[in-house]
């Protein structure tokens, strides 16, 4: 594909850098065996002159395939430039579209900062598994006039788009990048401390992955004040509610594009205030963060609710403040919900 021009939310199979590797991705491009105790498989290349990249490798060799109840993977099939690091529990193989251009905008140390920052928040005190510690990072540039910027998370590695060109707004595109690579580095690790438990709802995965990617954008970024407008832009508590989760969720398998919106923008702002609240009803003791870790090994309620658990754990506050924010952006279920209907 033209240089500039592949938007890897599109998740397709497609040939990089002058033909010289191609992104592999499962979603579009691979039949995942499913088997009754389906565990994981192995991807490995058909002869030895083609070159294989994945994220989890085995040990007798080939690529992990993960397990039906995980986000899907992606790989590079050929001889891309590949860098390694080591950050925090993390081993890291990167990929990249244009070596030059990711080292200049900084993206391997924002990428690393983002990782020790989510890595904490997902795990806390919890050693990472051995078997969750290798990732795979593939950076694919996009031209600003595009437009559209996105990024595909997998199991153990994830594709971002960073924006190019577009000489006027560097500083805003540079937000939006570091904001999408943190979003993706976000769901990865929900899906790998998820491990066999199902996926978790729709609107739960993009919007927690939303808040925190802006929480690791905020920090990676040196000009505060950019920063805040991309936040604002998400993140807007005066906004009016227009569906609580309760109904949304179910939008996402009739009009995902209208439900992601409402996930990334109304969504975003319940865990913020979620946030803030469980801050002022703590004396700052207590936030967000320290529930993060439980809420990912739930279970989670068909209906679009939050688990009966993590309620539990919220309403020991006793403070009404976070019953409000619940109630306004979540919903109750329908026999405590005195709608009348
Ligand atoms: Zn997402």
């Amino acid at each position: 594909m033209r240089d500039g021009t592949v938007d890897v939310s599109a998740q397709a199979s497609v040939s990089m850098a002058q033909r010289k590797w191609v992104l592999l991705s499962e979603p579009t491009s691979l039949l995942r065996v499913v088997e009754a105790n389906s565990q994981q498989s192995t991807l490995r290349p058909a002869d030895a002159g083609t070159e294989l990249l994945g994220a989890t490798p085995m040990d007798k060799g080939g690529w992990r395939v993960p397990a039906d109840n995980n986000a899907p993977e992606f790989f590079v099939v050929g001889t891309p430039g590949i860098e390694h690091r080591r950050v925090g529990d993390f081993t890291v193989r990167y990929v990249a579209d244009d070596w030059q251009r990711v080292h200049h905008l900084g993206l391997m140390s924002s990428h690393a900062q983002a990782l020790h920052y989510l890595g904490d928040v997902v795990y806390a005190d919890t050693p990472v598994p051995e078997r969750e510690r290798a990732l795979l990072v593939v950076w694919v540039g996009i031209d600003a006039r595009h437009g559209r910027a996105g990024g595909a998370a997998g199991s153990r590695s994830f594709l971002a788009n960073y924006m190019i060109g577009g000489d006027k707004n560097v500083p805003d595109h540079l937000a939006v990048t570091f904001m999408i690579m943190a979003h993706e580095q976000f769901h990865q690790l929900a899906d790998a401390r998820r491990g066999e438990l199902p996926e978790l709802p729709a609107w739960i995965n993009e919007s927690i992955a939303q808040y925190y990617g802006l929480r690791a954008m905020q920090r990676a970024i040196h000009d505060a004040a950019t920063a805040e407008k991309l936040i604002r832009q998400f993140i807007d508590p005066d906004r009016e509610v227009e569906q609580r989760f309760a109904e949304v969720e179910g939008m996402f398998a009739i009009d995902r594009p209208r439900a992601l919106e409402l996930a990334y923008r109304q969504g975003a702002t319940f865990w913020a205030e979620l946030d803030r609240t469980l801050r002022v009803a703590s004396d700052g003791a207590s936030s967000l963060d320290e529930y993060i870790p439980g809420l990912l090994q739930m279970k989670f309620p068909e209906d679009g609710l939050l688990p009966q658990a993590f309620l539990t754990q919220l309403r020991s506050w006793n403070d009404s403040r976070i019953e409000q924010a619940i109630m306004k952006y979540v919903g109750a279920a329908p026999d405590t919900e005195n709608s009348g209907r």
